[in-house]
């Protein structure tokens, strides 16, 4: 039985009384012996950061004068190929495109949509080239001020069950689910996932994160359109829609992997607590998630399980860098293989992911983190892998799921009813 709603909710907001925990405030409570009970709790914020690989952009782009080309046949933004379209805009010099973030440049092996979208919310002035259906080709230049439209829509984000991924062969495999292409057999493993921040961990059967619920999209008040690709009731994810004009750049850009640029995002999610059922989902710990161990060659080959206790409890958020201990060597493996170009002479802390692979790959400590290990059983032979790379930021998910609590308690974020 309820014992408040949405509206009641929202009024407490309104007035600054709402009382918000964010999930890891309420895990830790809960392992304090100490839990919360929903009388004291209005609102449980969540939030997840990865790579979400079904992202798009629907801009609406101008290219040149009216007049000067009949429609647009290809456009790339900084080399990044986009589809113009659906509208065909015949005549008035600008362009409707639909681009992927997980597009790659045509120019740079390391650039991709997740870079552009980074680049464009950032307020970066973008290269524009376009082919019109005539066979002219015109270069200019615009940034999101000038584009009409920067409308982000994530086809399948924040999954509630991830995979991490080791390579049990000899082979070298190049997958998006690791930043480099990854040896074997078992030499680490790349994982994705924040535990028990993750939104849908929180409220696994859904019964508060419904299509029509606001949310938070990489800083922007976006909105659940609906169950994302290939969500099911076991393993639900969700479509969300933002204004990119509204987002915050810190929250989402490129990372590359083994098979090429990627894009990740960050999701924060409020969920009501409407009755004592709904606050005790949020109790869940990190270590009571399971997360299977995959061989990273087909995914589907589960090899045994691990939990989020062990990649996160204890782990540090982000390396620390030792220049004193950098030798300028030739070539940077480090700088070579930065999935986000955090680091090229220098560590930029503000495009670090702490995915760990500084630490891991520079032969001379320049980086150090601690990202922890995990121990699963194969053919009963206890294995323990390092984790080598971390394709989720917990740091910016804390972040995010912190800001979401903060515009809460400050009044500044009503809540949707979705649930008749
Ligand atoms: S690999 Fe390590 S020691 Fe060598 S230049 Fe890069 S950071 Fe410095
Ligand atoms: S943890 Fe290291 S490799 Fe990963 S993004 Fe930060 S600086 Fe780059």
């Amino acid at each position: 039985m309820n014992i408040r709603s949405i509206e009641e909710i929202n009024e407490k907001i309104k007035g600054g009384n709402a009382t918000v925990l964010t999930a890891e405030e309420v895990s830790r409570l809960v392992r304090e012996d100490n839990p919360p009970v929903a009388e004291d709790v209005d609102v449980v914020t969540t939030g997840t950061c990865g790579i979400m690989s079904g992202t798009a952009a629907v801009l609406h782009v101008p290219v040149a004068e009216p007049g000067a080309f009949k429609k647009a046949k290809k456009i790339y933004l900084n080399g990044v190929p986009g589809f113009p379209g659906p509208c065909p805009n015949e005549w008035l010099g600008s362009v409707d495109m639909i681009i992927y973030g997980t597009s790659h440049s045509i120019h740079d092996n390391n650039y991709g949509g997740g870079f552009l979208f980074k680049d464009l919310v950032g307020g970066q002035e973008i290269e524009v080239e376009m082919e019109s259906t005539d066979g002219d080709i015109i270069k200019s230049k615009t940034n999101i001020s000038e584009i009409g439209t920067a409308q982000m829509i994530g086809t399948r984000m924040a999954f509630k069950n991830y995979n991490s991924f080791t390579n049990p062969s000899d082979e070298i495999v190049s997958s998006i689910f690791h930043a480099i292409d990854m040896t074997g057999p078992f030499t680490g493993i790349s994982i994705s996932g924040c535990g028990q921040l993750n939104p849908l961990q929180n409220d696994p059967q859904t019964k508060t994160i419904c299509s029509g619920a606001k949310v938070l999209l990489n800083g922007s008040e976006g909105i659940i359109i609906g169950p994302g690709t290939r969500s099911n009731r076991e393993k639900p994810n969700m479509m969300i829609t933002a204004d990119m004009k509204q987002m915050d750049a810190h929250y989402l850009g490129g990372f590359k992997t083994g098979a090429g640029p990627e894009i990740f995002d960050s999701v924060a999610v409020a969920i009501p607590i409407l009755n004592e059922d709904i606050l005790k989902q949020t109790f869940i710990q990190n270590s009571d998630i399971k997360l299977p161990v995959t061989d990273i060659r087909g995914r589907h080959n589960v090899l045994g399980f691990t939990n989020y206790g062990e990649v996160w409890e204890g782990s540090d958020e982000r390396p620390v860098y030792h220049p004193e201990n950098c030798l300028d060597c030739e070539t940077c493996i480090v700088r070579e293989r930065c999935p986000t170009h955090a680091y090229t002479n220098t560590l930029n802390t503000k495009r670090c992911f702490g995915c760990g692979m500084c630490a891991y790959s520079c032969p001379n400590n320049a980086f150090t983190m601690n990202s922890g290990s995990v121990v699963f059983n194969v053919e009963d032979k206890s294995i323990d892998l390092p984790i080598i790379c971390r394709q989720s930021d917990i740091k910016r998910a804390r972040e995010l799921t912190e800001n979401l609590k903060k515009r809460i308690e400050n009044g500044k974020f009503i809540l949707n009813n979705c649930l008749d």
